[in-house]
């Protein structure tokens, strides 16, 4: 018997340099070692390129790495999020609705561009490019460009003043409705999740996705105060649903290295979830 199983820790919410965050898969999971986590899931935006490589290097370094991915989908003009745990990163029709996205993404940007030029703002596509990379391009991709290029004091600016919902270079992305996320992750053999409730959903809708089969809530997250998790547990012990949680660590401009450790779940957490799997 391990005693102390119970004390071991796991994030199953954080992205690379495959999405909009900051570190590259080993500098991440480098970190998570240091933080004494135990298990970790990668969860870029429309992106399972890290994981193969990620869980090598989390073998040799002692972090067990889950495969996952977030996707975003949209109710009554609202978007919410929605995590795939245990996919299948090989499946061909999943990877290929995850190229969709991503070439959405890029037409998406180009669109944000666009806007921001006739807005006299003289971003250049090229910045926004040379910051995504290969990974799939965000608006924190543009909101970094717009920083270091000078045309926005911080990067909550950014936003707040161009790209933000409902500011005038806010750009779509492409509408997935939360039903076709659910048969995308099943597809991939995943366990679905819906990501961060709190900071944006009524019960309803959540109660909409019970119905539709999501297997599981996000109750831990930096944007949910003790009540949001609390009152998410007892949404997830009613309906029989599994719980996960994590810091949704980007790095970078994003500022938010204070919640990288802090927001964590017990690996036992994880065993209901492979419990589940068939
Ligand atoms: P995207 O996936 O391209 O729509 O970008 C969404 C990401 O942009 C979110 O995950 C946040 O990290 C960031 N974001 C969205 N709205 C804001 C905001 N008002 N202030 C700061 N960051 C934001
Ligand atoms: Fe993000
Ligand atoms: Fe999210
Ligand atoms: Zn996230």
């Amino acid at each position: 018997m391990d005693s102390s199983r119970g004390q071991e820790r796991a994030d199953l919410h954080l992205h690379t340099t495959y999405s909009d965050g900051a570190l590259t898969p080993y500098e991440l999971i480098k970190k998570a070692k240091e933080a004494n986590l135990r298990i970790i899931s990668i969860t870029d935006h429309d992106n399972v390129s890290a994981i193969d490589d990620a869980i090598d290097i989390g073998r040799d370094l002692g972090v067990e790495v889950i495969p996952g991915v977030e996707l975003s989908a949209t109710v009554a003009e609202k978007e919410i999020h929605i995590l795939g745990y245990f996919v299948d990163c090989k499946q061909l029709e999943f990877l290929e609705h995850l190229s969709m996205f991503r070439r959405e993404r890029m037409r998406r940007a180009e669109r944000i561009v666009e806007k921001l030029n006739s807005l006299n703002v003289p971003l250049k596509l090229e910045d926004v490019l040379e910051r995504a990379g290969t990974g799939s391009i965000g608006r924190p991709h543009i909101a970094s460009a717009l920083v270091e290029e000078g045309h926005a004091d911080s990067y909550r600016e950014a936003f707040s003043k161009y790209i933000g919902y409902g500011c005038p270079a806010y750009e779509k992305k492409y509408q997935l409705s939360p039903t076709e996320a659910l048969q995308l992750v099943a597809t991939a053999k995943g366990l679905s999740f819906l990501a961060h409730p709190g900071k944006y959903l009524a019960d309803g809708v959540l109660l909409q996705l019970i119905k539709a089969g999501i297997d599981g809530v996000e109750v831990v997250h930096p944007s949910h105060g003790p009540d949001n998790t609390a009152h998410y547990r007892g949404i997830v012990n009613e309906y029989f649903l599994l719980e996960s949680g994590g810091s949704d660590f980007h790095g970078g401009k994003k500022n938010d290295d204070n919640f990288f450790g802090s927001f964590t779940i017990p690996v036992d957490w994880v065993e209901n979830m492979r419990r589940r799997l068939f």
